[in-house]
């Protein structure tokens, strides 16, 4: 059930569904996304659906996955990637093979440790971890070529906008009750572009960290 068959079906589908970039494929067959579940969940891992992680929280599905991660690629240069939102670490681990350095913040404590094991577990070690509320960003760490944001806040935060490189992007969902509008934000010399590129669903970008 995570056979190399299953994880090859996935691939085709996400290719069908307009995933273009060999890179972000490849990444996603060869990362065991089975790791990232629940055991019991581990047979529908390569579906290509959102799974419970517990906390009320999901893994996104992999085509959001991958369509937010091509889309970081092809619009400019992502040496230094930050996530809001590390969830189960399947994003960030696929980020990891793809881009030099990832940062990840994530308000839940007890999610954040898990993704600590599996990104050890993976030998992951471009990948640095927060227990933090994400709206605040990591400013040590700043300015960032790329931020994508997996949990939707109803309105872009500010200061992560401010923590974006000139040229940078930022890729979030953007609205309320689980159903919102993919935006990309591009940091100019003059200001901000911002561009919608797809209706998404995502869990809400919630104040504070437990
Ligand atoms: N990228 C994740 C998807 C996680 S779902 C993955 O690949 O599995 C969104 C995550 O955002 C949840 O774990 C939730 O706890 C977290 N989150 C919500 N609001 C947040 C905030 N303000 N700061 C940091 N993380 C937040």
């Amino acid at each position: 059930m995570t056979s190399q068959r299953t994880r090859e079906r996935l691939i085709t589908r996400l290719s069908d569904a307009g995933i273009s970039s060999r890179a972000v494929l490849d990444v996603i067959l060869n990362t065991p996304r089975h790791i990232f579940v629940d055991e019991a969940l581990a047979s529908r891992a390569y579906d290509d659906t959102a799974l419970p992680i517990g906390f009320g929280q999901t893994i996104s599905q992999p085509y959001i996955v991958a369509r937010m991660t091509q889309l970081l690629l092809e619009s400019g240069p992502a040496n230094k990637v930050l996530e809001i939102g590390t969830g189960s670490g399947y994003q960030a681990a696929v980020l990891a093979q793809l881009v030099e350095h990832v940062f990840s913040i994530e308000r839940i404590g007890a999610l954040l440790n898990r993704a600590r094991q599996r990104m050890r577990e993976l030998k992951l070690y471009n990948v640095r971890l927060k227990h933090y509320d994400g709206h605040m960003g990591w400013k040590e760490h700043g300015p960032f070529d790329a931020i994508i944001v997996t949990a939707a806040p109803a309105e872009i935060p500010e200061g992560l906008l401010a923590q974006l490189a000139e040229g940078g992007r930022l890729i979030a969902p953007v609205g309320v009750n689980g159903k919102q509008q993919l935006n990309m934000v591009t940091r100019t010399l003059a200001g901000f572009d911002r561009e919608v590129i797809e209706e998404v669903s995502f869990v809400p970008l919630l104040p504070g960290s437990r």
